[in-house]
């Protein structure tokens, strides 16, 4: 479309400093807002991942339309709409899942999570957030102290009285169970075992996100082992690092990038000899991939590292590898929303297909989790079930026992855990599980 039919010709966009750097739009968040032609596909029922809030509502307002209009209108100053400090533009944007379903459905490319993470970090400017955006945005920082005595941390979270407590304090939803920290973490448990590979063997780097290190070990400990098992010498960063992925949803941009900051400085030597970094959590792949190049887009570590993260399955894919069979078992599998727009889950399709199992991946959209959206209590927490029971819970609680249920994703497998009884495996344990059948000679 003309851009000056869209834009209106007495359309004048504010210039306004702003974090990311919108290298689709000239640099301007004014033009991204802009980005709608209204055509209101973020509106259908019919599968995708657009828009999740919308299929859970069916109101306009928490489409990306609805979304996309009233940035536009604060961006344009035609209405009475405050530029960043609008309550009614932040309740606007509360329910989007920063799911990043539109940046890849919307014809157009509208970016909600990006315009959301943007929109907060200027509106909390000088205010205090609410409670949980420390108590979520902060993940990292709370759980590597949880983990010093995960014993007691469990204890706490998982004691009725006690747990009911601490999270009305921070605002999480009473209806969610607190994951469960690992009594081992995964840096811990690699720290002892050390490297098996033989030597000589070529050298990947290792991203233990705060997820698998403190909650899901296991996921971590199969990826090591089917490296190893494909030839390959596997490290970790020298200091624990996190990527902040929570940190975007409540806007704590400058946070976020001084974490980014400290994950190139401490990574620099690898990144400059070129080593692959591979990521398990789709969702810090994802802040590899698409905030950090957009929130840096002139250092050239941060363009490095961009391009040298990948995935667990897009690494094997890469270099031909095939995984032993697993014929014979089902699987159902749930992709995470990061995963399918950033990434594309062809690689992890074309795994599933080499292990040889009769599987469905489910056009079920967002799992309605999304990182810490559906631990907040209130309105998050029903639209989050009721994205999950869209589709994802009906297939999951359908399938016999001995179905796989997978899901790449922390969120997902949490979400599929409290919706429908079932425990989620990761495709490196999958893959894991194939390597040990074929060591018994099944
Ligand atoms: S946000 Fe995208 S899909 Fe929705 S109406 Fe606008 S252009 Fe269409
Ligand atoms: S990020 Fe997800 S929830 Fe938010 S507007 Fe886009 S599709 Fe909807």
């Amino acid at each position: 479309m003309d851009e000056n039919l869209r834009l209106g010709t007495d359309y004048r966009p504010p210039e306004v400093k702003v974090h990311f750097s919108y290298p689709e739009d000239h640099g301007s968040f004014a033009h991204a807002t802009n980005r709608c032609v209204g055509v209101g596909k973020c509106r259908h029922m019919g599968g995708g991942t657009m828009c999740p809030s919308f299929m859970a509502t069916r109101e306009e307002e928490h489409a990306t339309r609805g979304r996309a209009r009233i940035l536009f209108e604060m961006m344009s100053g035609k209405g009475e709409i405050e530029l960043w400090k609008s309550d009614e533009v932040r309740r606007a944007l509360d329910l989007c899942l920063s799911c990043k379903g539109c940046k890849k459905d919307c014809p157009v490319g509208v970016d909600m999570a990006t315009y959301k993470a943007e929109f907060l970090s200027h509106y909390y400017r000088g205010k205090p957030r609410p409670r949980v955006a420390y108590a979520m945005g902060m993940i990292g920082r709370w759980a590597s102290l949880g983990s010093r005595a995960p014993g007691l941390a469990n204890f706490l979270l998982q004691t009725p009285g006690i747990s009911g407590a601490l999270k009305r304090m921070a605002g999480i939803a009473p209806e969610r169970a607190a994951p469960t920290f690992a009594h081992r973490t995964f840096r811990d448990w690699y720290g002892r075992r050390g490297s098996r590979a033989q030597p000589g063997s070529p050298h990947v780097l290792l991203w233990p996100d705060t997820f698998v290190n403190f909650f899901h070990p296991g996921v971590g400990k199969a990826t090591v082992e089917v490296l190893e098992r494909a030839g390959y010498r596997v490290t970790l960063p020298k200091r624990a690092l996190c990527c902040g992925r929570p940190l975007y949803d409540y806007g704590m941009l400058d946070t976020a990038e001084r974490w980014l900051h400290k994950i190139l400085r401490t990574l620099r030597n690898d990144i400059r000899n070129g080593v692959t970094m591979i990521a398990m959590e789709p969702s810090c792949l994802a802040v590899f991939r698409d905030e950090l190049p957009n929130l840096m887009p002139d250092d050239e570590d941060a363009k490095r590292l961009s391009r040298q993260s990948v995935l667990l399955s897009e690494f094997l894919e890469g270099r031909r590898w095939e995984p032993p069979q697993l014929a014979g078992r089902k699987a159902v599998v749930q992709s995470h929303c990061h995963h399918k727009a950033v990434m594309g889950f062809e690689s992890d399709q074309t795994m599933l297909e080499r292990l040889g199992l009769d599987f469905e991946v489910l056009d079920s959209g967002c799992c309605g989790l999304a990182g810490s959206f559906g631990f907040e209590a209130g309105e998050k927490y029903d639209v989050s079930m009721k994205a999950g029971e869209r589709v994802l819970f009906p297939k999951v609680r359908e399938s016999s026992p001995d179905t796989l249920i997978v899901a790449d994703g922390f969120s997902c497998r949490t979400q599929i855990e409290h919706g429908a009884g079932r425990r989620a495996v990761h495709l490196a344990e999958v893959v894991h599980m194939a390597l040990r059948a074929e060591a018994v000679g099944r």
